[in-house]
């Protein structure tokens, strides 16, 4: 090795040694009589010294060294004079005797600092360098622990890594497909798969009843807020399961996780119904790390001679505790909040339970205090308390209030990303109403069962079908879904006939599988979680890209390396493809 320690490994116990270091230069000072160097490694930062009085040449040669030139030194550990606290090595400094430049470096586009000065795309254009920073390697790292982890966790009860293939046909998960052009087989594409679930649904026919991969899986879909056109899950599937053995071993994996990485006790996690989450939290991702649940009020708030709440299906609200106090500015803020295109609600009403006991309401020309406390007796309501409340379409109001609840839980100081509250919501429905296509899609993917319970309803009222299907929730993020599959022949073809898809376009699409499924096929089912979201959600960060070492941005494109690009004429000669113009 070109070095004996890392540059994040001396201390007082190795003082007189000889070492040897390699490493960055992250920056210098100039002290006249002395100059010190931070020298930076993956490990942490070592500071080096150099004296004008006992070695002038070296220190004159130090001096000329710049920022992010990889160096390699040799020298003795000393204790400093003035300690630095901050970090591991603080108590000590090494005394260089000889310093060896292994490669120069141009001045970088931004300072390679804890805090950067480069902005985002500057920093993504050089995506090497902003991986030095300290703050990115600890997130990369960070990865790198819960891929470790899992496969420790999974490992140790059986499962086994199985790689599938990338080149493929169409997936199900209903995104739209990246393809790849096939030489070879003029006219025809692969497609990237969306994820691994026709493969890993084979491999159970095969008889490996417990399978796992730590996969990419490409969607070309628009990369609204916090998405990747590439991204990884930890993909997972068991034979010879029911949904509850599926949730209580990957409720292990969860429990596993913040253990190992976070050194947090998980004790179980709840299991909410799909209905129970959009009927007191408006959204199949609930952060359960409040509580502020919906209220329905059509019982009380109806017939007061109040249009907006007399002609609208659904009067929910929520009760913000020790909100009372908010002035006039406050509660417009928050009616602009909802007001907000991407919320599009039209108003929102609200009931301050003063603290001196009186009650004050947008609505008080229609509602007397009897009325106005009735409503608040549905919340529980206590002087100091504030409710909100809003009306119109059921889906629709729920989803508004969803997000005015979450405002509210951030205004409050509710949503502490280092606290975790991790549930399972079960039960979905099998099938969703598309509007524009006038027709059912599936809402997991087609392989998903309906709930034995439910299935004659499958034909006479298809929207009313719940499926065997769960997705693990944490802190208002939706980290991980699956379900138990179909495994029958004929179920299977009533599923597709409940979808729209004909007989030929079933086969065509899926007849591998469904062809697989005439030899056997065991019961089986199984889970994905996106591996991107769970880390950074582990990381206390909202943002994927930042748990990614090479990730695009908003337009799909990775700006590093300039791609996509076009390609050359005579590559697309070969492919026999014709660009339109
Ligand atoms: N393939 C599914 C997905 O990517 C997960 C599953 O059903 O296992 O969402």
């Amino acid at each position: 090795m070109l070095r004996t320690h890392t540059c994040g490994e001396l201390r007082v116990s190795n003082i007189g040694e000889n070492v040897t270091l390699c490493g960055w230069l992250q920056r210098s000072r100039d002290l006249g009589g002395m100059t010190f160097i931070d020298l930076r490694d993956r490990y942490g930062i070592t500071q080096l010294a150099f004296n004008m009085d006992t070695n002038a040449e070296l220190c004159e040669n130090a001096r000329k060294l710049g920022r992010e030139y990889v160096l390699r030194v040799s020298g003795t550990v000393a204790e400093r004079s003035s300690k630095n606290n901050k970090i591991p090595t603080g108590d000590i400094e090494i005394i260089v005797e000889n310093i060896e430049v292994l490669n120069e470096s141009k001045t970088p586009p931004f300072t390679i600092e804890d805090k950067s000065d480069g902005g985002d795309e500057l920093r993504m254009k050089y995506r090497y360098l902003d991986l030095r920073r300290t703050p990115v390697r600890k997130n990369i790292e960070l990865r790198h622990k819960m891929g470790i982890e899992t496969r420790n966790y999974l490992n140790g009860l059986g499962f086994i890594e199985i790689e599938t293939p990338f080149l493929i046909k169409s997936t199900p998960e209903g995104a739209r497909d990246f393809v790849v052009p096939s030489r070879m087989n003029e006219g025809e594409f692969y497609a990237l798969p969306q994820s691994p679930q026709t493969f890993k649904q084979l491999l159970m026919v095969s008889g490996y009843d417990r399978y796992f991969q730590i996969v990419r899986c490409f969607r070309d879909e628009d990369l609204r807020a916090d998405r990747q056109p590439e991204f990884t899950q930890i993909d997972c599937e068991m034979s010879f399961v029911t949904q509850d053995d599926v949730l209580n071993t990957f409720e292990g994996l969860a429990k596993h996780l913040f253990k190992h990485v976070r050194n947090v006790d998980i004790s179980g996690l709840p299991r909410m119904t799909y209905s129970d989450a959009m009927k007191f939290y408006g959204s199949d991702k609930p952060d359960t790390r409040f509580e502020m649940k919906f209220v329905e009020l059509n019982d009380v708030a109806k017939g007061k001679d109040f249009k907006v709440f007399d002609d609208a299906k659904l009067i929910v609200g929520i009760c913000a505790n020790g909100c009372s106090e908010y002035t006039r500015k406050q509660l417009d803020e928050l009616t602009d909040f909802v007001k907000r295109p991407q919320i599009g609600a039209n108003g929102l009403v609200y009931i301050k339970f003063n603290l001196d006991g009186t009650v004050k309401s947008s609505i008080d020309k229609f509602f007397n205090e009897d009325a106005l406390k009735a409503i608040g007796a549905k919340f529980n309501a206590k002087a100091g308390d504030l409710i909100l409340i809003m009306a119109g379409a059921c889906e629709k109001t729920q989803k508004q209030l969803c997000e005015l609840r979450l405002e509210m839980g951030s205004r409050l100081g509710l949503r502490d990303p280092n606290v975790f509250s991790p549930l399972w919501v079960v039960d979905f429905p099998l099938l969703e109403w598309d509007e524009d296509a006038q027709r059912f899609f599936a809402k997991h993917h087609p392989f998903t069962s309906p709930k034995p319970e439910d299935l004659d309803l499958l034909e006479s009222n298809p929207g009313a079908v719940r499926a065997n299907a769960y997705d693990m929730v944490i802190n208002g993020v939706e980290v991980g879904g699956g379900s138990i599959r179909i495994y029958s022949r004929d179920l299977q073809n009533r599923m597709f006939k409940a979808l729209g898809f004909s007989e030929e376009e079933a086969q065509k699409q899926f007849g591998f599988l469904l062809d697989a499924f005439e030899y056997g096929a065991p019961p089986h089912g199984g889970i994905a979680f996106g591996f991107d979201r769970l880390c950074s959600l582990f990381g206390g960060s909202e943002s994927i890209r930042d748990y990614i070492a090479f990730p695009k941005n908003n337009a799909g494109r990775d700006v590093m390396i300039d791609a996509p690009s076009t390609i050359s004429n005579a590559q697309l000669d070969e492919l026999k493809l014709i660009l339109k113009k």
